[in-house]
């Protein structure tokens, strides 16, 4: 083999034993999704968060927008919001925790 090529078996021991621990941290996780850091296949992996400090949502990231994405928000929260009087700080109360 030729210097500075990596064999299937120890590309493969890095890939379980390193990059994937490391990518799955909570922290690297958000951080990840904060700079909106691309996987292979062109995705940036959706972190949980908790809206209006109560509600669990999802959040994804717009690749080709440094500041918007989506929430996943579950139709019974959405509801719960629309109904509430706090409706104009849902999106803004977005606060992203630990997965
Ligand atoms: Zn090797």
């Amino acid at each position: 083999m030729d210097k500075g090529l990596v064999c299937d078996k120890c590309n493969n021991y890095f890939a379980r034993k390193v990059e994937k621990p490391f990518l799955e941290d909570s922290t690297l996780k958000l951080l990840r999704f904060a700079e909106g850091l691309e996987s292979k296949k062109g995705k940036v992996p959706p972190v949980s968060a908790v809206m209006n400090g109560k509600h669990a949502v999802t959040l994804w990231k717009d690749i080709n927008d440094k500041f918007a994405g989506h929430v996943d928000v579950p139709v019974e929260v959405f509801k719960t919001i629309k109904n509430s009087n706090h409706k104009r700080y849902a999106l803004r109360a977005i606060r992203a925790i630990r997965a």
